[in-house]
């Protein structure tokens, strides 16, 4: 299917790796011109090659941290007027209530709540305006259903999930659509890690939680970033106008429920 947003400018943040990279990636595959962001330069600079090679996209590299206001200045002044604007960022690190003080429960609202709040606001007068715009926040599947290891990220993307739903039906007359992408288990870098936490805690190698995990699921595996990227790619397309405020859950049918 043709997404018809070829020569379209979009803002992928946190996108050397995992989820980000390959929504950056199915997006470059549609003909979009990308600003791409991640932390460590060298990672970033290999993906937007690897990115360049396979699709043909132009994409143009921010190394910098997107929770603090001066990386989120850097990524706009590289595309100050964006079309599509992927919001990600790494998620907070797994715990329980007795570990978290103030400054944890800060930087989780920065990352995962505020940073998205803002980068929307300094972008979505511009959308409206060239009545174009598509607004994908990537959240986590604990919006739904929370996770007991990832309290930080229950309670933070809670947060943007409310926001989200009234300004996106405030914006959607202009043909600003902005939805929310909730991954299950996708194997990634973050997906291992967590991984290996929750093996830990539960006494049992890696290797046995991974089967049980994937078994566990009705599509009997994990998911693969590559289907994620397609359907971000998707929700950023033409073709999505009338999808509006939603939070689309990609999790293999894992968390049961009827509708
Ligand atoms: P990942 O494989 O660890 O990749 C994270 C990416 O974000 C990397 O490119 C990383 O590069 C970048 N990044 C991290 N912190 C950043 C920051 N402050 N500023 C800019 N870039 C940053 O993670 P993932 O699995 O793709 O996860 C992406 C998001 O989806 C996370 O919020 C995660 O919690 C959520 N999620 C993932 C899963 C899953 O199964 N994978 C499930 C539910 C929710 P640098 O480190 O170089 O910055």
């Amino acid at each position: 299917m043709d997404l018809e947003i070829s020569g379209r400018k979009a803002i992928v943040c946190a996108a050397s790796k995992g989820l980000g990279r390959a929504c950056a990636m199915s997006l470059g595959r549609a003909g979009v011109d990308l600003v791409i962001n991640a932390r460590t330069a060298e990672t970033l600079e290999a993906t937007a090659e690897d990115i360049r090679r396979d699709t043909g996209a132009t994409v143009t590299t921010v190394a910098c941290d997107i929770t603090t206001q001066a990386g989120q200045a850097k990524v706009l002044e590289a595309c100050p007027e964006p079309d599509i604007l992927v919001n990600n960022a790494g998620g907070p690190p797994p715990g329980q209530l007795a570990d978290w003080e103030r400054d944890d429960w800060i930087k989780a609202l920065d990352a995962n709540m505020l940073t998205p709040i803002f980068l929307i606001k300094a972008t979505v007068e511009g959308m409206i305006a060239r009545e174009f715009g598509r607004v994908v926040n990537i959240t986590s599947q604990a919006v739904l259903s929370p996770i007991d290891i990832l309290g930080l990220s229950n309670g933070a993307r809670a947060g943007l999930t409310g926001f989200i739903g009234g300004l996106s039906r405030k914006v959607a007359r202009h043909n600003v659509v902005i939805n929310n992408l909730l991954p299950g288990p996708f194997d990634t870098d973050r997906y291992r890690g967590n991984l290996a936490v929750s093996a830990k805690a539960q006494g049992i190698s890696v290797a046995e939680m991974a089967r049980a995990r994937a078994a566990a699921n009705p599509t009997g595996r994990i998911g693969d970033p590559y289907e994620f990227g397609e359907a971000c790619a998707f929700l950023c397309g033409k073709h999505a106008g009338f999808i509006v405020g939603q939070n689309l859950l990609m999790d293999g049918g894992g968390f049961n429920r009827s509708f």
